[in-house]
Parts: C-alpha cells; structure tokens; sequence
C-alpha cells in the first residue's frame, strides 16, 4: 500500500493534470477545429496498410505512395498474393520498405486466413496481426472504426504531454498511454492525438517552440519556463 503522503501527493498530482486537460481541451479544439486523421484512406483496410507505411516517414509522402498501392491493391488476397519484390518496390520511399512490406504481406495473409479478408475491429486481434503494435491498432480503431479503447502516442502527442506535464514518463508510449487515459474523456480520445498532433506540428515544435504564440502557455509548465529563461537570456 501506499505511504498516506504519497497517496495524497498522488492525488494531487493527477487532479492538477486534470485539470489542465479540462483547460487545454476547448482551447486546442478552438485552435484546430479540422484536427483529423491526416492518411488518406477510404477503408480499415487502407488506413492499416497507411499506418503501417507511416512508422518514421511524413503523412505527406505515406499518401503519395498510398496512391497508387491502394489502386493497384484492393483486398487483402491482393497483398497476400504480392510477392514480397512487388510490395518492396511500391513502398519503397517511404524508407524501412523490406520490413514495411513484410509487415503489410504477414498481415493482410493473417486477415485472409484467420478473418476472412476483413479488419478485425479488437485490440487483440488487430495486436495479434503481424507488424501490428498497440499504436497501429489504436489508429485504425479510433479513426476507421470510431471506436475509444485507448489513445494514440505517436512523437507529438509524447512531447506535448510531456511538456503539458501530463505524464511521468519521457518516451514510453505505452505508459504515457496509461496515464493520459484517465486524464482525457473517453469521447475525446481519438480526437485528443490530432489536437496534439497538430500542436505538434504547428507550434510545439520539437526545436524551438513558438511558446510565446501559443493558446494554451498559461497552462504550460514547460511553456512558462521557457519563456522565464528566453527572458532572462536577453537581459543579459
Ligand atoms: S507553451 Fe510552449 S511548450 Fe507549452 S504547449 Fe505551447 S508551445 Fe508547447
């Protein structure tokens, strides 16, 4: 059991992190009203092979690239009868394209043989397909299946929490998972990981954050040193 001091402090902990979720939310939802799924995709099936395609490479080019893969590969059978050159050679901008392809052939034969061509729509199923992690499965429940189960942590979202303050955790996504769970309203969950995403990559940038321009500094630890530092630097 937990010491009562830790307990309390515990507490007191998640209930300021909740907080400024509460603050946050209807700001960034204000902000980036057309937060979305940025991997064009017209089915599960696409936006699975998508994500797949997206492991350290832009949306931008995953869509280029999707393009013409998806035009030329329809269904499953399509992927699993592709010979692992053909898959390579399709995909191969998007960097990773030996493991990239064979993630996208073992899994499409898994929804053959174990779900009749179709995207199974449970975290354990879709965990279970191969090339498949938490992330991936996250991403296809929440945008092509509407359905909550837990929240997408991709780079932005694990900096932006990070520097929310919003997790004790720098860079294990499935942990900062945990923690972000009970923070965020289950409705918003998908939602949530585009707000940030967006932040991400409109103004909490990786290098440099526009802390100044930002809606939701007066919430932001990270954000207020930041600015306190920069101050003093031009003092100076
Ligand atoms: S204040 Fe700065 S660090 Fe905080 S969310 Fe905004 S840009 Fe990011």
């Amino acid at each position: 059991m937990e010491p009562r001091g830790m307990a309390q402090s515990s507490s007191g902990k998640f209930r300021l992190r909740a907080e400024r979720v509460e603050a946050v939310l209807p700001i960034l939802k204000r902000t980036y009203p057309d937060a979305h799924c940025r991997l064009d995709h017209a089915s599960p099936l696409q936006l699975l092979v998508a994500t797949i395609l997206s492991a350290q490479c832009t949306d931008d080019r995953v869509n280029i690239v999707s393009k013409d893969l998806f035009a030329k590969y329809r269904r499953a059978e399509d992927y699993a009868a592709a010979s692992q050159e053909r898959i390579e050679k399709a995909i191969q901008s998007t960097g990773f394209f030996r493991n990239k392809a064979k993630s996208i052939r073992g899994m499409a034969a898994a929804l053959v043989d174990r779900h009749g061509g179709e995207v199974p729509q449970t975290m354990e199923e879709l965990t279970a397909l191969p090339g498949v992690g938490r992330k991936t499965a996250n991403v296809v429940l929440g945008n092509a299946f509407n359905q909550s189960v837990g929240i997408v942590v991709d780079t932005h979202v694990t900096r932006v929490a990070n520097r929310l303050g919003l997790t004790d955790h720098a860079s294990d996504a499935v942990k900062i998972e945990r923690d972000l769970m009970p923070l965020v309203p289950r409705e918003d969950w998908c939602l949530w990981s585009h707000l940030l995403i967006f932040h991400g990559r409109a103004v909490c940038t990786a290098r440099n954050p526009k802390c100044g321009d930002c809606p939701i500094l007066q919430d932001c630890p990270f954000g207020k040193k930041t600015i306190k530092e920069r101050l003093k630097k031009r003092k100076n």
